[in-house]
């Protein structure tokens, strides 16, 4: 096979600002392999760069050269050390290939049923309160996703709350302290949260298990502080659910172990995304009917988005029914 890699400047149709910075650009990469394609986005907070991604996958192709994409793990397993994002890239691009070459759309290969996919959360980036209050409406959303993290986030969410009848959950993005969380979270149960997702720093997973035991009114998940499946097992009792993406797994084979992980654990799963083109969010998506919440609004949040893939009816996820991932290039 022949690996051909891609920068991916990503326009974001607004900032985006979460606790841990703002951006209006993402440098993502994608990984060209024979016929199939697949996408790292270059996370800032992971320290990974688009050109640190380009570099990793020209060092990835040559032992795919030879390699038989039908038998996905040798292709993994062969591969140099990687970051997450650049094995992930080569990870979707081998299930792509797979998918085609057998004329199937890997949710049928998964043996899942695309109708059982719960619906996705669209995303509200940190604002002023009034502002985020009028994004939240203006988006006619019924599932929302709201960024905290920083001062005034009561403030926030009540502002939002009299804006909109929407289910809402709240992504601290590790940007509380233990103290600032205990205070907050049974504050924000108030407005009818469905969860809050990371309130502690990524390495504080005793806080998280702290906060949790204190039953502080709203269910607690994990995104930062998990990547893999080892992290999924290291968290069973500190938090209620795990949020899944690709871009921490390195991929849809490691995604699948650690959903099953949080699965055997008692933990719910939250399939979720990075900034992402529809090449990452489309892979993701075929995961979506193993998964009880989602948050797949990638395409929706960029401008120049190089590819089509999974559709949105509303909040409903519509996934392609070509063969291997189903995307197409615009
Ligand atoms: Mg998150």
């Amino acid at each position: 096979m022949k690996l051909t890699p891609e920068p991916a400047t990503l326009q974001l149709r607004t900032t985006f600002r979460i606790a841990h910075g703002a951006s209006d650009q993402r440098h993502n990469v994608l990984a060209h392999l024979d016929e199939g394609v697949g996408e790292g986005a270059a996370v800032p907070y992971h320290g990974e760069t688009q050109a640190g991604l380009l570099a990793d996958l020209a060092r990835a192709a040559a032992s795919l050269e030879t390699a038989d994409p039908l038998r996905i793990d040798d292709c993994l397993a062969g591969l140099p050390p990687l970051t997450p994002a650049a094995r992930a890239a080569v990870d979707i691009a081998l299930h792509d290939v797979w998918g085609q070459r057998l004329g199937q759309p890997l949710y049928r290969l998964f043996g899942l049923n695309p109708a059982a996919a719960p619906e996705t959360s669209f995303t509200i980036a940190i604002d002023e309160p009034e502002a985020m209050a009028a994004r939240a409406r203006d988006s006619g959303w019924p599932i929302l996703k709201i960024k905290v993290g920083t001062e005034a986030d009561e403030a926030r969410l009540r502002a939002i709350r009299a804006a909109t009848p929407a289910r809402l959950r709240v992504d601290a993005n590790a940007g509380w302290t233990r103290e600032q969380a205990a205070h907050l979270i049974p504050r924000l149960a108030e407005f009818g949260l469905e969860l809050v997702e990371q309130p502690l720093p990524r390495e504080d997973r005793e806080g998280l298990r702290w906060l949790k035991a204190q039953n502080l009114g709203l269910p607690i998940f994990a995104d930062e502080s998990v990547k893999t499946a080892r992290d999924v097992a290291a968290l069973a009792g500190a938090v209620d659910g795990v949020v899944i993406k690709l871009m921490k797994t390195g991929g849809l084979r490691e995604a699948l172990r650690a959903i099953h992980t949080a699965r055997a654990l008692g933990l719910q799963v939250m399939l979720s995304c990075m900034v992402e083109s529809s090449v990452g969010v489309t892979a993701a998506a075929h995961l979506a009917p193993l998964c009880d919440l989602v948050d797949l609004d990638g395409p929706l949040l960029i401008a120049n988005d190089p590819y089509a893939g999974v559709r949105y009816e509303g909040a409903r996820l519509i996934l392609p029914d070509r063969p291997g991932l189903g995307v197409l290039r615009r």
